[in-house]
C-alpha cells in the first residue's frame, strides 16, 4: 500500500508535469468512482498538485459560465497508481495489468488512473481534502516533539498502533513507523502516553528523518508500488526492521522479531527496544 512517501512522490513528479496543463477531457470509465458531475472538469487548468495526508490534491482552475475552483482529492489506497503518457502517448508500462479506472487528457499528456482491487477514490470537492480533526501531517514544522507529547498524553493505546492512527500523524504508515520505532529505539508495545520528553523528541526526529529519506529515494516499492513515471521505489534496501524478521539488527547484531499489533504486523529488535513499562 503507497504510504505517505510514495504518494508524496508521486504528487512531485505528476506536479512537475501536469501544473499548468489545461484538462480537454476528463473520462471515468468505473461508475464505482462515484464522481457526480465528471464533465464539469474538463475545460479547467491544473493550478498545483500536492500531497495532503495520503490524499493527492489537484486544485482546478475556475470552470467555463462562472463556477469556481474545484479540487479533485485522489486517494490510491491498496493499489491505485497515477501515471503519465506525454503528448506522444509515450510513457513506461505497467508492471503489471491493472484496470483503467480513469484518464485526464491534458493539452500536454495524459494522467492515467489504474487500480488492481479498485479501493482506490477520486473525489470531486469544492476546497482542498481535509485532515481528519485533530491530525497533523508529520512533515509539517507544526509536528514537534511538544506536539507530539500533547497527542500522545493519557493514551493507554501501545505506540505502534497509535502512529498508524489518521487522527494523529495524517499519513503515516505501517512500514515506516516500525522503522521510525526502530531508529528511535521505542519499543513498539509501549503505551503512547508514557513517552518521556527526550523519547519523544527521539521518535519526532525518527519520523521525519525515515520519511524524508524514503521520499529522496522515491518511497518503497514490494509488490507492485510504481511512481507517476512508471519506476518503482528504491526504499526497500534502507529497511531496517520492516520484513527483516530473524535478520540481524543493523545496530546490535540481534536478531529481528515479527510481531501482529492490531492485525498488523511489527518489526523491531529486542535487543534495542526495552519494554520499559
Ligand atoms: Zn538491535
Amino acid at each position: 500500500m503507497p504510504e505517505l512517501p510514495e504518494v508524496e512522490t508521486v504528487a512531485r513528479q505528476l506536479g512537475a508535469l501536469a501544473v499548468g496543463g489545461w484538462i480537454e477531457r476528463f473520462e471515468v470509465f468505473d461508475p464505482r468512482l462515484g464522481i457526480a458531475r465528471p464533465g464539469s472538469v474538463a475545460g479547467r487548468r491544473i493550478e498545483s498538485m500536492r500531497r495532503i495526508g495520503k490524499q493527492i490534491a489537484i486544485e482546478l482552475s475556475a470552470g467555463e459560465r462562472g463556477s469556481g475552483k474545484v479540487w479533485l482529492a485522489v486517494h490510491l489506497r491498496m493499489t491505485g497508481r497515477l501515471l503519465w503518457r506525454d503528448a506522444a502517448g509515450a510513457g513506461r508500462e505497467l508492471r503489471r495489468p491493472s484496470p483503467l479506472r480513469a484518464r485526464w487528457r491534458l493539452d500536454r499528456g495524459t494522467m492515467l488512473f489504474h487500480d488492481t482491487r479498485r479501493f482506490g477514490t477520486i473525489r470531486l470537492l469544492e476546497g482542498p481534502p481535509a485532515l481528519m480533526e485533530g491530525a497533523i501531517d508529520p512533515m509539517d514544522p507544526g509536528f514537534t516533539a511538544q506536539a507530539l507529547e500533547a497527542m500522545a498524553r493519557g493514551s493507554a493505546q501501545a505506540i505502534k498502533p497509535w502512529l498508524l492512527r489518521q487522527d494523529r500523524l495524517a499519513g503515516m504508515g505501517n512500514i515506516y513507523a516500525s522503522e521510525a520505532l526502530h531508529a528511535a529505539r521505542i519499543h513498539p508495545a509501549r503505551r503512547a502516553g508514557s513517552l518521556t520528553r527526550g523519547e519523544a523528541r527521539r521518535l519526532r526526529a525518527a519520523i521525519q528523518d525515515v520519511l524524508e529519506r524514503a521520499i529522496a529515494a522515491g518511497g518503497t516499492t514490494f509488490s507492485d508500488f510504481q511512481n507517476a513515471r512508471g519506476d518503482v521505489g528504491n526504499y526497500q534496501h534502507n529497511l531496517r526492521v520492516y520484513d527483516h524478521a530473524g535478520e540481524p539488527c543493523a545496530r546490535c547484531g540481534g536478531a529481528i522479531e515479527r510481531i501482529v499489533q492490531q492485525q498488523r504486523a511489527t518489526y523491531y529488535c529486542p535487543n534495542c527496544q526495552r519494554p520499559v513499562n
